[in-house]
């Protein structure tokens, strides 16, 4: 039997520490403040921009959300960003993706000073990682390393296997787990012989988006199993990647859908918007 990685009452613990903190800041007349920019109307992002405006309301995070229409021109969105870069109450910049089509996410990243990129997608921050600097790093990835260092469990020279490459959860995980002394492997969907590479990780994460991909074969015994795949099955339900209920035996500590990584990346965003006053 593996000891469930509870994500969302560490996620609220998480949650009442900055409450605390916050409370101190206000005290020398400092509001952490998080601005959010949503272009179009994807639902999707209605909802989770609408989880993040509660974590800070609970928090005491000050919120300004600014809803762009489609038809929103590069150099509007542009002029936004770069207004908020200059505003000196204004401490994290967050833009929901997806955008439209017509406009170009990475130049809109680029353009949030890295300062105030508490997404940690500005090409600075993902270099600071590389070397191992200070910087913010990538709310889930970061998520999944305090969930790591809370329940203790030993990162230095474990082999850890990644699946999943994207420059918001894979790699920068895998960045993480490397400064941190695993021997890293990235799986993606080129790679061949995924069951053996992944039957070799004492610390096994999948991240591709692909239900119940992870299967009991494909995991050592005594392995930490990380998911984190978020879908919905045929039922509506909301599930991993890992075939929780035959993996969950063979694990030492295991993440569970919904529960696990997902309340942890906004506790994350949350410690990064009270980061981002300190970079003043
Ligand atoms: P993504 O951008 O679609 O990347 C998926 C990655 O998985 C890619 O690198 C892809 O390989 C790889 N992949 C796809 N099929 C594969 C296969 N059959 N075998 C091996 N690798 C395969 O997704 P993402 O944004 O990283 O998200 C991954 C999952 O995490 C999704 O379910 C997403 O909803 C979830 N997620 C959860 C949270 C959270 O808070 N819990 C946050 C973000 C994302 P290639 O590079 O070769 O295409």
């Amino acid at each position: 039997m593996a000891t469930i990685i509870n994500g969302k009452e560490l996620a609220k613990k998480i949650r009442q520490d900055l409450k605390v903190e916050v409370e101190g800041l206000k005290q020398k007349r400092i509001t952490p403040k998080l601005a959010v920019i949503m272009v179009g109307n994807d639902s999707a992002s209605a909802v989770y921009v609408r989880n993040k405006s509660k974590a800070c309301n609970e928090i005491g995070i000050a919120f300004e959300e600014f809803l762009l229409e489609e038809n929103t021109t590069r150099e509007q969105l542009l002029g936004l960003i770069e207004e908020l870069n200059q505003r000196e109450d204004v401490h994290g910049i967050l833009l929901q993706s997806p955008i439209p089509k017509h406009l170009d996410i990475r130049e809109a990243f680029n353009a949030i000073d890295d300062k105030k990129d508490v997404d940690g997608f500005h090409p600075i921050n993902v270099g600071k990682l590389a070397i191992g600097e200070d910087c913010f790093i990538s709310c889930t990835p970061a998520g999944v390393m305090k969930m790591l260092e809370e329940y203790k469990i030993e990162i230095q020279g474990k082999n850890a296997v990644v699946i999943g490459r994207s420059n918001i959860v894979g790699k920068p995980l895998a960045q993480c787990l490397l400064n941190k002394n695993a021997t890293v492997t990235i799986c993606h969907s080129k790679t061949k012989n995924i069951t053996e590479i992944a039957k070799q990780a004492d610390i096994l994460v999948a991240a591709l988006g692909k239900p119940k991909f992870v299967t009991a074969d494909m995991v050592k015994d005594g392995a930490v199993v990380i998911d984190v795949g978020i879908n919905r099955n045929e039922n509506g339900k909301l599930v991993g990647d890992v075939d929780f209920e035959n993996v969950e035996p063979k694990a030492s500590y295991i993440t569970p859908v919904p529960g696990g990584v997902g309340p942890m990346t906004i506790a994350m965003l949350m410690i990064n918007v009270v980061k981002a006053v300190k970079k003043y």
